[in-house]
């Protein structure tokens, strides 16, 4: 018998659940960023060029039912090629 499934608003914008686990400290869900993009918030810039995941971190979320929640999240990181601005600016990336 497999157990039931639970659905949980996370009131969160662009992501995906990927998993979920009860754990010691409560139930840890695994989310993913749907984003597909950065902009610069410097120059404004658009970025499409997915680089990877950055560590995980995560968040306490509203408890469920008193059980804490936690929400795990590993971040996109976009590759960002030089811009108008030359090789020495860094930009700060939103993700969108
Ligand atoms: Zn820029």
């Amino acid at each position: 018998m497999s157990q039931p499934q639970i659905q949980i608003p996370l009131d969160l914008p662009n992501v995906r659940v990927e998993n979920y686990q009860q754990t010691d400290k409560g139930l840890v869900i695994t989310v993913v960023s749907t984003c597909t993009k950065a902009v610069c918030c410097q120059c404004g810039r658009t970025i499409d060029k997915f680089h990877g995941y950055g560590k995980a971190i995560t968040l306490r979320h509203l408890p469920i039912f008193d059980r804490p929640v936690w929400i795990r999240i590993k971040p996109k990181r976009f590759q960002y090629p030089y811009c108008d601005k030359g090789p020495t600016h860094v930009p700060a990336l939103r993700v969108v």
